[in-house]
């Protein structure tokens, strides 16, 4: 029999249908487990526990009077701290907006409230979700929940550690470069980024505003399903959301279905021997299952993580300006004025920050712009393009989510490049701001490994379909 706290989100809520459990008992199991796991693995910032039980006790009284909300009414869930949830604070992982208190929600975090979800608490990440380890966060770093000594991936490492815990049913993440799959992969829990523009922005502490998306982490495809129909659709708030049809589950079969294995992943170097030997067997049950595995050429591999490590700091650096001293969270007088904007953003910002404040200032400059710039801007129409020939070929794409299992803490923080390989599989689909899902492999009870399925624009139908093939 399975803790409380341990349901999907899909169990839980034929649960609370039936009157067999309470949102208050769910959400006080969610809250034990916290207490006593948290302190070892620090998957949150801040816990809401007053407002959860409070959230749990209404809900409980609309189910009761017949009032549901939507899917998630009473289920606890997580959220980053980088996703405004109005009266809360939101730090984004960063000294600099210490004492930041939101003044209005995000639209991602209003609709889960909407739906009735209990909202438990805001989650650790890398500072302004900057790294793939969570050991960037200005609160001290996430440890992965089967080996504390091994980092949980990041940055959304929090939210993917209290769903791989049992301290909520399900959390929401952002992906900039991979910063929902990588720790999903590495905690052995699903995580979808999905399209560009499925999800609204607003109320997103930006990183790379053209690369960044909400998504959700949960246990299973069906609850991942749940929590992105709730989530999504067009917002006037955010004019890159799109209005393209809403995403709604459909579990058809894989049968005839073309999966696309691009030899420069599978064949590329450096890849952990587990992380082969678990995801071909993953790619083992999508044929069992019916689909058809093709090799297919998927040419600037390498020049993706390029091209996105000058994108997205080149944004990063014009994002971050507003961090000054003034407006937000901490300030350091200085005189003149500008010491006030130095010695805050001096003192408020991490170094993985500064440096790609710096490398994004610099590729930006004048005599530069269109050597980094403007070139990285011409190679991802080229990307773009290869996905599209690839989807003319076969219906979704698949590679290892990440080359390789959790790592150890401080194996890699002083070697930027080395952190940066993490994102070798990840990054090319939010510069081609096509959806991609990374699904658990079969668990031994070992480090976890993640395959990563990608899908075509607005096709998270197809998408997750496969990736509950995938499950059973
Ligand atoms: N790990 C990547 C980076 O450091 C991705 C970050 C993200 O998706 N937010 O940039």
């Amino acid at each position: 029999m399975k803790l409380l706290n341990e349901l999907t989100i899909k169990e839980a809520r034929e649960l609370l249908d039936k009157g067999e459990i309470t949102s208050r008992k769910l959400t006080e199991a969610c809250l034990d487990q916290i207490k006593s796991l948290d302190g070892a693995l620090h998957a949150f910032i801040e816990v809401f526990e007053n407002d959860a039980l409070e959230a749990a006790d209404k809900s409980d009284i609309r189910r009761a009077e017949g009032n549901t909300l939507g899917k998630l009414d009473g289920i606890p869930l997580a959220i980053k701290d980088n996703m405004l949830l109005q009266g809360k604070p939101c730090s984004a992982g960063s000294k600099i907006l210490r004492g930041y208190v939101a003044a209005y929600d995000s639209t991602a975090v209003r609709k889960l409230i909407e739906a009735g979800a209990v909202i438990l608490g805001r989650t650790n990440m890398d500072e302004f979700a900057m790294g793939s380890s969570t050991e960037h966060s200005a609160y001290g770093p996430t440890k992965h929940p089967r080996d504390i000594e091994r980092v949980p991936g990041g940055s959304s490492g929090g939210s993917a550690v209290a769903v791989a815990a049992n301290m909520c049913l399900g959390a929401l993440g952002s992906d900039t470069g991979g910063s929902i799959r990588q720790p999903a992969s590495l905690c052995g829990v699903v995580g979808l980024k999905p399209t560009y523009g499925r999800v609204s922005r607003y109320g997103l502490m930006a990183m790379a505003s053209s690369l960044d998306q909400i998504g959700p982490f949960a246990k299973s495809s069906e609850d991942a399903a749940m929590i992105l129909e709730t989530i999504q659709g067009q917002d006037p708030s955010d004019q890159t959301t799109s209005d393209a049809e809403a995403f709604k589950p459909a579990w058809d079969s894989l049968k005839g279905k073309k999966i696309g294995l691009p030899k420069q992943a599978w064949k590329a170097g450096g890849i952990e021997e587990r992380v082969s030997e678990k995801t071909e067997e993953a790619l083992a049950k999508l044929k069992a299952a019916g689909a058809e595995l093709v090799e297919i050429d998927l040419p600037y591999a390498d020049e993706a993580l390029a091209v996105y490590y000058i994108l997205m700091p080149c944004e990063v650096s014009a994002n971050l300006s507003r961090f000054d001293g003034m407006r937000y969270g901490l300030r350091k007088i200085g005189l003149p004025l500008f010491d006030t904007y130095a010695q805050s953003r001096a003192e408020g910002f991490g170094d993985e920050v500064m440096r790609r404040i710096l490398l994004g200032t610099f590729a930006l400059s004048s005599g530069y712009i269109d050597a980094y710039y403007v070139r990285a801007k011409k190679v991802q129409t080229l990307i773009r393009q290869a996905y599209e020939k690839a989807f003319k070929e076969v219906d979704l794409i698949a590679t290892p989510t990440t080359p390789t299992t959790a790592f150890k803490l401080g194996e890699k923080l002083n070697d930027p490049v080395a952190m940066y390989l993490e994102d070798v599989f990840t990054v090319s689909i939010n510069v081609a701001g096509v959806p991609a899902v990374s699904m658990p492999c079969e668990d031994d009870g070992g480090m976890p490994v993640g395959l990563q399925l990608i899908g075509q624009w607005f096709k998270e139908d197809e998408l997750l379909g496969a990736a509950k093939l995938l499950e059973s």
